[in-house]
């Protein structure tokens, strides 16, 4: 099968490329390099050591203690174990806090919960994606097992002030898990500031490979392992060492760090230039999200009587890869449940794309975007039969 190689890649809050230098501190473990970490012997106790390194260099991204951080396989995993954790530990709790917004990893947690007979209070958003603080601290009872939201919107890039929920939830004296899978890597993390508990990421979206993720736990908070087995990653995570994609994602967390404002101010600016030549090429479209607290990579836009989903395909035949949403839910036509919690008009919901950049993204690449939107969308409008007529 010929692999595409001339793409315009602007998914990347679905995924990223592996960079190349994550490639090339991987690869010795790939090869020479394959003993167990957890193994007696020196040979598997260099691979121990260059796990320690890894996770040295995942706390310093979020400014965390290295024997805070979990290994996972990916972040859902991350997200499932702090939610499984909260409520073993605590089973005379039987209520949970978390937003309609979440990703499906915590949503689908929450459902689960409620079959078990918990009660979920799930927080609403107004119409930038902000949530209502007041109402989270009315929702907080004494029988609140675990509040968890999201650092940022996969969709709309959103950024909820964290350090405020943290504050709220904590003068309640209650656990906070925050999935920072989209933050990590573009906002801000100090976990010595913010008082959460638990915080999940996820290696493919910073440029590590897929089936990498890390729990932070912060040190003094009861913890029962989702994943039961040996004694790997100190009785936390068992099964072994997954040592190549560990050494990955400690890459990726360095890279990531080296250089985290100066990247924001740099993805801002490209991505500001797609808002606004899309904005000034096409009639009829909304921003979705806050556009004040957002992240730098992301736009969610909306054209109104479009079909997001042909507008996607139509993209597709210039080799531009985009998102109508979560490409998790991508497939179903139901409006995302974002843009639903967040009261976007029917006829502007469906017409949603999501554009999320990264490092490798170039000027040119945003420019041939802004070239060719204008016609994909007044194709669309022309055989729409939702678009107004003049
Ligand atoms: N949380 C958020 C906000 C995400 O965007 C994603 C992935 O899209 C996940 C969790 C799940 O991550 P993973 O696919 O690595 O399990």
């Amino acid at each position: 099968m010929a692999f595409l190689s001339d793409v315009i890649y602007l998914d990347n809050n679905a995924t990223t490329r592996v960079a190349p230098e994550v490639v090339e501190a991987m690869m010795p473990a790939f090869g020479p390099q394959y003993g167990n970490a957890s193994s007696m012997h020196t040979f598997g106790g260099q691979m121990g050591r260059c796990l320690e390194e890894a996770r040295e260099k995942c706390a310093a991204l979020v400014n965390a203690d290295p024997s805070e951080i979990i290994f996972t396989s990916c972040a859902t995993e991350s997200d499932n174990a702090a939610w499984y954790s909260a409520t073993e530990t605590q089973p005379e709790k039987r209520h949970v806090i978390t937003t309609k917004v979440e990703h499906s990893a915590n949503i689908a947690y929450g459902h689960y919960l409620e079959d078990k007979g918990y009660e979920v209070t799930w927080l609403g958003v107004d119409a930038n994606g902000r949530m209502d603080l007041d109402e989270l601290d009315r929702a907080i009872r004494p029988d609140t097992a675990l509040v968890s939201v999201m650092f940022a919107n996969n969709e709309t890039g959103t950024v909820f002030p964290i350090e405020k929920i943290a504050q709220i939830v904590k003068s309640h004296g209650v656990q906070l898990h925050v999935d920072a899978v989209q933050a990590a890597g573009k906002e801000v993390i100090d976990l010595k500031k913010l008082p959460i508990d638990y915080l999940a990421i996820a290696g493919h979206k910073i440029h590590a490979p897929k089936g990498i993720g890390l729990l932070y736990l912060r040190k003094g908070t009861r913890f029962r392992p989702l994943i039961k087995g040996g004694h790997q990653e100190r009785g936390r995570r068992a099964g072994t060492e997954n040592v190549p994609y560990i050494i990955g994602m400690g890459k990726a967390c360095e890279l990531a760090a080296a250089d985290l404002q100066g990247e924001r101010a740099r993805l801002a600016a490209l991505r500001d230039r797609l808002q606004d030549g899309l904005l000034a090429a096409i009639p009829d479209c909304k921003i979705n999200g806050d556009q004040e607290h957002r992240l730098p990579n992301t736009l969610n836009i909306s054209f109104e009587a479009v079909e997001g989903e042909a507008l996607l395909l139509q993209l597709d035949q210039y080799h531009i890869c985009a998102s109508s949403g979560s490409a998790c839910t991508s497939g179903s036509l139901e409006p995302s449940h974002v843009l639903r919690a967040m009261g976007v008009p029917f006829t502007f919901a469906h017409g949603s794309v999501r554009f999320s950049l990264s490092r490798y993204n170039t000027q040119e690449e945003i420019d041939r975007v802004v070239s060719v939107m204008p016609g994909i969308v007044s194709n669309l409008r022309a055989i729409s039969p939702f678009a107004r007529r003049a």
